[in-house]
């Protein structure tokens, strides 16, 4: 089973809550929020294997070119301009679509290839962890996505995905059979899980929730949860103490006050999507 861990906004402790999780389930480790990337600054494993993402892009024969300009009409990406004698490429816009050697009757068109990122896998205490890493100015996360999660062995994942729900989101969820959605109790927290929620129903996979920064209060998180009858896999709460751990370093699951805690959210998930 793949268990997809999202955000409806940046900053909730989604990293924080999939590396614990990882660890307390037993489970690997997939880092796709290949544009910040941070879970093996937390997990630290041995990296074993490196491996360069291409993508391809059109690349012009000037000779053979009859400056018809079809390729650049086609290109829903901008990708490609008619510029006085010649036909401009914007390499980074590409989507690898290959509509424009379609439509080139001159055969004057051909790809070439360009390393858009890297994936990167190793060990750290029995749990395997692998993670994309897009270069640093390159537009275009979801072909390092796809080729990370595409990639992957048959075997039970925790998937760290990009904040938000945007296409990169999509693209990740795509490869989960359930979803658990990481928030904090504050109005902004909530006005994006509410997003979160409705791009997980659009996949009909189950999915809970977790508070992080939780005040041990009924907040609106909690509120929300009983009245869209949304399980609840566990809390963590807000404290100085978490904080001063996860800034040196510390997993929060090592610590006594806090293993009981992703303990319990261990079972409740395992529970919930009546996995294993
Ligand atoms: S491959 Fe697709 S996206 Fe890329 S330049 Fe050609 S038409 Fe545009
Ligand atoms: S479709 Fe082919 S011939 Fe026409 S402008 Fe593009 S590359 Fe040149």
């Amino acid at each position: 089973m793949n268990i997809a861990v999202l955000s409806g906004k940046g900053g909730t402790g989604k990293t924080t809550v999939s590396t614990n999780l990882a660890m307390t389930l037993g489970v690997s480790y997939v880092d796709c929020d290949v544009e910040e990337p941070n879970g093996f600054i937390f997990l630290n494993p041995s990296i074993q294997r490196k491996e360069d993402v291409f993508v391809e892009y059109p690349v012009i024969n000037q000779q053979k070119c009859v400056l018809c300009g079809e390729c650049a009409k086609v290109c829903q990406f901008n990708a490609l301009a008619k510029a006085g004698k010649e036909i401009v490429v914007f390499e980074k816009l590409c989507h690898d679509c290959g509509a424009c050697k379609l439509v080139c009757k001159a055969d004057a068109l051909s790809y070439g290839k360009r390393t858009i990122g890297k994936l990167e896998s190793g060990t750290v205490k029995s749990i395997d962890c692998y993670r994309g890493v897009l270069n640093v100015g390159e537009p275009m996360a979801v072909p390092v996505i796809r080729k990370l999660l595409g990639d992957l062995p048959q075997v039970d994942h925790l998937i760290d995905c990009p904040p938000g729900t945007s296409c990169n989101v999509v693209n990740a969820l795509k490869y989960a059979d359930a979803a658990i959605l990481v928030t904090e109790p504050s109005e902004f927290g909530l006005h994006d899980l509410r997003m979160a929620v409705e791009l997980v129903k659009l996949y009909k996979i189950p999915y809970g929730i977790v508070i992080n920064k939780d005040d041990g209060k009924e907040n609106m998180v909690k509120i929300f949860c009983k009245q869209n009858d949304i399980n609840l896999l566990g809390a963590v709460p807000y404290s100085m103490e978490a904080a001063v751990l996860y800034s040196n370093g510390i997993m929060l699951y090592e610590d006594t006050s806090y293993k009981p805690i992703f303990d319990g959210m261990s079972e409740k998930i395992k529970e919930v999507f009546q996995w294993r």
